[in-house]
């Protein structure tokens, strides 16, 4: 129950955000009150509610009107196991939609501990710039130096010259470049954005942004929060998975998803990819050498390996299904390369694979001039430079995100342009997996797999069917995983991987913030924010929106798989939309996927809806 209305002191929240005029170089202090962290609690929901208050719909992404936030929630800085992350947001340059991604990194913390809860970034510098915050003081110092340095060598920069216990979120070239995936980086590989939130921070001008934070978040009650963070910390250590967890991360998917017949491979033709051992978390540990990961984390994922050029490299596996089977390259050390290099120029890894794929298949076909073989490394390597540089006709087509290239490749591209609403679709292929399928069809920012991971449960149920309780399930994830983990900003693989207990969060979020919160509030906060999101894009797209926009590519129901013991298999359009109307009833939005006036009213959004209502016909 929430009692939110008892509390006349803020806990866990600091109750403060810093808004930072990049053109004017000033920073003023916002305080808001209970009724913003009662109704959307941090990351995510403080995202989307900024910028539906603040954005001007129609605005161009990349132009000073737009505006970058960046938000954490309110267990993040405490002890607690997986909670050093952070939301980065704005109107994506890719989708023109609502954008945004979660990055593990020391900037959160120190910026919750320099006493903020988020910070909006307005306007245009009109010079590079580098913002740092240390507690009260805000500062802008000139980046030329650095502007033109990738994100590795930045980071490496600032810490010589602010140390290195700073937080750090910049951009390497890609976002200097403007290319449409570009995101944000953060100690050498964390990173997040994929819908191009680093070409946001680009357009600002703004090269980093340093945090460093000296003070003590405000507790509730600080003994409560002092045990349950030793509890919780012991909990993950004695999970049964823990152990192997550690040794491969998220690498041991890659030999799952083989199995499954869900590792795209080329260019998502097919789910079986010949060489998998190749690339599995078994052929990963031969060549690791360290482990890392995000802070206040006691189960860290990343796995540093030598790559080919005898560099140190973190890839995972998204990075590996996309860079790997999805173009054909199958030699690990070249695989952790290409991860390396597109991390220095700060592009997103899932979209750079896709894109990638996309532009091999093109040539392969014809379609271009440029020849782009299928898995040559060098070949390879030479492309994501020149799409970080927007060099040459290929490289600047294919920095504009596969559904643009699409459009200008022409011919039946359009089928097999691999991304929902704009958005690359990351590293599931769903020929056999209707539910996932869905999950990629609804997730709040276009195609990607963090909202609602269903493929793992879909794969034990029964992949066939399209069914109600497959819809069920893809609504349940997406609140627990979009919805309050995003807010809360906490991780999910403690949850995903190791059995973590749901039940711990309400108790967190209790002993940090004194609100009493069931998980069946946490989830009407959780459709709130959803449903914002939702309006967001119903706002920028108008009567151009429609149930259109929910459906995968047409490759997935056209073309059949041709190997593996799922030979043949493909989804099914009719029965697909069928599964998509019977989504959007059980969400209360109307056919056409839009959220009914009553459903924003019983969330509490009823000035959302008579605003929305000026721009897309609205059903009661
Ligand atoms: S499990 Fe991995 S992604 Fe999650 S917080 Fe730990 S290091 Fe970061």
């Amino acid at each position: 129950m929430l009692i939110l209305k008892e509390l006349d002191t803020m806990f866990g929240w600091n109750g403060r955000i810093l808004r930072v005029n990049l053109g004017k170089k000033k920073a003023v202090v916002d305080g808001y009150g209970a009724e913003l962290a009662k109704n959307y609690l941090g990351g995510r929901g403080f995202a989307v509610k900024i910028l539906w208050d603040e954005l001007r719909p129609g605005i161009d992404p990349l132009s000073p009107d737009n505006k970058l936030v960046f938000a954490a929630g309110p267990l993040t800085g405490f002890a607690l196991p997986s909670s050093g992350k952070m939301i980065v947001a704005a109107k994506s340059p890719l989708t023109w939609g609502y954008g945004d991604g979660n990055i593990g990194t020391f900037a959160a913390v120190h910026m919750r501990k320099s006493g903020y809860d988020a910070v909006i970034m307005e306007g245009k510098s009109d010079k590079p710039v580098i913002l740092f915050v240390r507690d009260e003081s805000v500062e802008f110092f000139n980046a030329a130096d650095f502007w033109g340095l990738n994100s590795f060598d930045t980071e490496r920069k600032l810490a010589e010259t602010y140390g290195h216990t700073v937080g750090v979120l910049c951009i390497g070239q890609a976002g200097e470049n403007l290319v449409k995936f570009a995101n944000i980086v953060s100690q050498e590989g964390r990173a997040g954005g994929r819908p191009g939130m680093g070409a946001v921070m680009g357009s600002k001008n703004l090269k980093a942004a340093v945090f460093i934070g000296s003070h003590e978040l405000p507790a509730a009650d600080p003994k409560e929060m002092k045990d349950l963070g030793a509890e919780t910390l012991r909990d993950v250590l004695t999970k049964a998975n823990y152990a192997f967890w550690k040794r491969q991360g998220t690498m041991s998917t890659i030999e799952w998803s083989q199995e499954n017949s869900v590792l795209p491979t080329l260019n998502y033709r097919e789910g079986v990819f010949q060489k998998a051992d190749a690339i599995s978390g078994s052929a990963m540990e031969k060549i690791k050498v360290s482990n890392r990961g995000c802070p206040q984390c006691n189960m860290t994922c990343g796995n540093i390996v030598k790559d080919s050029e005898r560099k140190g490299a973190e890839p995972d596996y998204e990075n590996v299904a996309m860079l790997g089977s999805n173009i054909g390259m199958s030699n690990l050390k070249q695989v952790a390369a290409l991860n390396r290099v597109a991390d220095e120029y700060g592009l997103d890894t899932i979209s750079l694979g896709n894109v990638l794929g996309f532009a091999m298949e093109a040539s392969e076909k014809g379609l271009i001039k440029e020849k782009v073989p299928w898995g040559k490394f060098k070949a390879t390597q030479s492309l994501i430079r020149d799409i970080a540089f927007r060099k040459g006709d290929l490289g600047n087509m294919l920095a504009d995100g596969v559904y643009s290239a699409s459009q200008t490749v022409g011919q039946d591209s359009s089928k097999w342009a691999m991304h929902v609403k704009g958005l690359e679709i990351s590293a599931y292929d769903c020929h056999t997996t209707p539910g996932m399928a869905l999950a990629y069809g609804t997730c709040s920012i276009g195609a990607h797999h963090k909202d609602a991971w269903v493929i793992s449960w879909e794969v034990k149920a029964g992949r066939e069917g399209y069914t109600a309780e497959k819809v069920d399930k893809v609504i349940e994830l997406q609140r627990i995983r979009g919805g309050v983990f995003e807010c809360l900003t906490v991780c999910r693989f403690p949850w995903v991987e190791l059995g973590f207990e749901l039940e711990w969060y309400p108790k967190l979020l209790q002993a940090a913030t004194g609100v009493e919160m069931s998980w069946q509030d946490l989830n009407v906060i959780s459709d709130r924010v959803f449903n914002l999101t939702r309006a967001f894009w119903m706002r920028e797209y108008g009567n151009r929106w429609g149930s259109e926009m929910d459906v995968p590519p047409p490759r997935w129901f056209e073309e059949p798989l041709t190997k593996g013991s799922l030979k043949g298999a493909k989804l099914d359009r009719a029965k697909y939309d069928k599964m998509l109307q019977m989504y959007y009833e059980k969400r209360g939005w109307d056919e056409r996927g839009i959220p009914r006036e009553s459903t924003l009213a019983n969330l509490g959004l009823g000035n959302v809806a008579k605003e929305l209502g000026a721009h897309v016909s609205l059903s009661s």
